[in-house]
C-alpha cells in the first residue's frame, strides 16, 4: 500500500470522458485537482461515489424541453473492484459499502487512485442497493444518506484499505463534512470516553481543511434536525449545538466550519463573500483553476510543443506564448474551430461558417447564470449582427431536474433561436459533458458569462478557454475580477457592482454587453485581426500560466495541507 497523507474528498469528480460521476464544475475542479496532483506527486488518496447512473443524460425535445435518462457506462472497462468492504448505520440499518478503483496518472507515472463508493450489494436491502446510483438525485432524506455514505463510509473504507498515515482530509464542499463526526467519534472511542471533550475537536481541526464552492444559499446541504437524528442514529445534537448545528437546523457547512483549520473560498472576492455570509470564521481563498494539459486542444497542445517545450512540467512557462508568431496561432485556432463546427453539423445538423464571430455560452442552465441575457433585445442583437455580416452562438448546459425554471430558461433559448434564424445562427448542444466542453472552449471566438453578481464563485470553463486563446467576455464577478485585463485578456461586461435591485433583469448588464459587441469586440474581430491575436496571445500568457491546477494546488499544499 502506497503512503498517502492527505485524503481529498468530493461528492462528484470528472475523472474520465465514460465514468459520469460528475454533474458540473465542482467534480470537473476535482478531477483537475487530482490530475495535477499526479502530475507534483502530491501523496493524495481520493474518494467519491460510484454514481452508476450517473448525474443524467439530458435529452431535448424538439422544442427545447430537457428530458433527462440513466447514463449507461460499463463500470469494469474503466475501474477495479477492490475486496475490502465497511459498513454504515443508516436508519438502524448496516449498509454495506464497496469501493472501486480508479487511478489518475501524471505525467511522469505517479499515480492517485480514487475509490469510488458503492451499495449495489445484494447484503442491503432494494433501497439501500439505489443510494449510490443518482448523483444530487432524490429528495433530502436520500441526499442525507449519499453524504453518510460518502463522509463516515469513505473514512471508514480508507482505514479498511489500510491508508493509515492520512493527516490532513480535505472536503471539497460541504457533502463530505460528515467524515468530521466520524473522526470525533474515533477519537473519543481510541480514548475510551463516552462524552466528546474539546481535545477531541482540537485534534480533528487539526486534520480537516474545507474548501466552501457556493454563495447560492441553496447550495449549503442542511437537514432538519429530526432527520438527522432518525438517518445518522445520533442524539447528540442538541448537546453539541456549537458545533453541529446552527438555528434549528443540521448544516453540514457549519459542521465543517467549525471543524477545519483551514476554509477557503474558491476566488478572491468569493472568499470575501464566505467571510460575510458566516460570520466570525477565518476564510481565506485560493482561486480556482483547471489541469492545462487536459483543457488545451490538439492545435494549441501542438504549438506549446513546439514553442514552449516542457509547459505541461511548468504551467508558468506558458507566459512565452507572447512570442509565438500571429500566423500560428490564427491557423491553430481556425483548426480547433472546424473541430467544433464538425460536432455541430454531426449532432445538431446545422452547417456553422468558420468565418463568423461565433459565441460560445456553456455552464448549468439555472436562474443566476442568465444563459437568455444576450437575448433581452432581439432588435438590438440583430442590428449588431447585420453589422458584423453574421454572428453565431452555440449553448450548452444542464438544468437540474428539479429546476424547473432552469429548464424555461433552455426553452426560452429554442425560442430566440426560432425568432433569429434569418440572421444569426443558434445552436443548442443537447447533453453537455466533459468531451463537449472540450470542443467548446477550444473552438469559439469568444466566450460569454453572464452570470448574477456576486453568484458566481469562481467559474472555470472561461479558464478552459484562455489556454486556447480564447477570450471572455463576462460579468465581473468569480475568477473574472481577477483575470479581466480590459482589452487586453478579454472584456468585461457593466462595473464591478452588487445592485440588489436590478441585476437579475440586468437592463444596464444587457447595455453592456450589446455595446461591447458592437463598438469594440466585432470591430476588433472582424477589421484589426493582428489586435485579436494579440489579445488571444494575452489570455493564454496571462491566464492561461496562473488560473491552472497546478498553481492551485500549489497552494493548497503551502497553505492548508503542510501549512
Ligand atoms: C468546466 C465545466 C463546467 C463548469 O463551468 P463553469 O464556467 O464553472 O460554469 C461544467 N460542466 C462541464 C462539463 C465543464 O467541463
Amino acid at each position: 500500500m502506497e503512503v498517502r497523507s492527505i485524503a481529498y474528498f468530493s461528492m462528484e469528480i470528472a475523472l474520465h470522458d465514460e465514468i459520469p460521476t460528475y454533474a458540473g464544475g465542482l467534480g470537473v475542479l476535482a478531477g483537475d485537482m487530482i490530475r495535477s496532483a499526479a502530475d507534483l506527486k502530491v501523496p493524495l488518496v481520493a474518494v467519491s461515489m460510484l454514481s452508476r447512473k450517473g448525474y443524467f443524460y439530458q435529452k431535448l425535445t424538439p422544442d427545447g424541453y430537457q428530458t433527462e435518462g440513466p447514463v449507461v457506462w460499463n463500470i469494469n472497462d474503466h475501474l477495479e473492484e477492490m475486496p475490502q468492504r465497511t459498513t454504515v448505520n443508516i436508519e438502524g440499518r448496516q449498509v454495506h459499502v464497496r469501493a472501486w478503483r480508479y487511478e489518475v496518472k501524471g505525467i511522469s507515472g505517479y499515480r492517485i487512485p480514487v475509490y469510488l463508493l458503492d451499495t449495489d450489494l445484494p447484503e442491503n436491502s432494494d433501497r439501500d442497493q439505489t443510494l449510490t446510483n443518482w448523483l444530487y438525485g432524490g429528495d433530502s432524506s436520500y441526499r442525507l444518506c449519499q453524504e453518510a455514505i460518502l463522509g463516515i463510509g469513505g473514512l471508514r473504507m480508507l482505514n479498511e484499505l489500510g491508508y493509515d498515515h492520512l493527516n490532513r482530509y480535505h472536503m471539497n464542499e460541504g457533502h463530505a463534512s460528515l467524515l468530521t463526526l466520524e473522526m470525533l467519534d474515533e477519537q473519543r472511542a481510541t480514548a475510551g470516553r463516552k462524552q466528546l471533550t474539546s481535545d477531541d475537536i482540537d485534534m480533528v481541526r487539526k486534520k480537516c481543511v474545507f474548501t466552501t464552492h457556493t454563495p447560492v444559499p441553496a447550495g449549503h446541504d442542511q437537514f432538519s434536525v429530526d432527520l438527522a437524528t432518525r438517518i445518522l442514529g445520533r442524539h447528540d445534537f442538541a448537546e453539541h449545538k456549537n458545533i453541529f448545528c446552527c438555528e434549528d437546523s443540521f448544516n453540514l457547512t457549519y459542521l465543517a466550519l467549525n471543524l477545519s483549520h483551514y476554509v477557503n473560498g474558491v476566488a478572491k472576492r468569493h472568499g470575501l463573500i464566505s467571510k460575510h455570509m458566516f460570520g466570525h470564521y477565518i476564510i481565506d481563498s485560493i482561486t480556482n483553476g483547471v489541469h492545462a494539459a487536459t483543457w488545451t486542444g490538439p492545435a494549441f497542445a501542438k504549438l506549446f510543443d513546439l514553442h514552449i517545450p516542457g509547459w505541461r512540467e511548468d504551467n508558468f512557462s506558458l507566459r512565452y506564448a507572447l512570442n509565438i508568431p500571429s500566423a500560428e496561432v490564427w491557423s491553430a485556432h481556425q483548426q480547433q474551430k472546424q473541430l467544433l463546427l464538425d460536432l455541430i453539423r454531426q449532432q445538431a445538423g446545422v452547417d456553422l461558417k468558420p468565418d463568423i464571430l461565433t459565441i460560445g455560452f456553456a455552464r448549468r442552465m439555472t436562474a443566476y447564470k442568465r444563459p437568455h441575457l444576450i437575448f433581452h433585445n432581439l432588435e438590438t442583437l440583430r442590428k449588431i449582427a447585420a453589422q458584423a455580416g453574421g454572428l453565431q452562438l452555440i449553448f450548452a448546459g444542464k438544468a437540474h431536474p428539479n429546476d424547473g425554471g432552469g429548464k424555461e430558461l433552455i426553452h426560452s433559448i429554442f425560442q430566440a433561436e426560432e425568432e433569429l434564424k434569418d440572421l444569426i445562427r443558434i445552436v443548442f448542444l443537447e447533453n453537455y459533458d466533459l468531451q463537449k466542453a472540450r470542443l467548446m472552449v477550444g473552438g469559439v471566438d469568444l466566450w460569454l458569462n453572464t452570470p448574477e453578481p456576486p453568484l458566481e464563485a469562481s467559474g472555470t470553463s472561461g479558464m478552459k478557454a484562455a489556454l486556447n486563446g480564447v477570450p471572455s467576455l463576462s460579468i465581473l464577478d468569480g475568477w473574472w475580477l481577477e483575470g479581466c485585463i480590459e482589452g487586453l485578456t478579454g472584456w468585461s461586461i457593466g462595473e464591478d457592482a452588487i445592485d440588489p435591485e436590478h441585476r437579475l433583469d440586468g437592463e444596464k448588464d444587457v447595455h453592456s454587453l450589446y455595446e461591447k459587441l458592437e463598438k469594440t469586440i466585432i470591430p476588433v474581430f472582424y477589421q484589426q485581426r493582428e489586435q485579436y491575436l494579440n489579445i488571444m496571445r494575452h489570455a493564454i500568457a496571462l491566464n492561461g500560466s496562473f488560473f491552472n491546477t497546478q498553481r492551485m494546488l500549489s497552494q493548497y499544499v503551502l497553505k492548508a495541507y503542510f501549512g
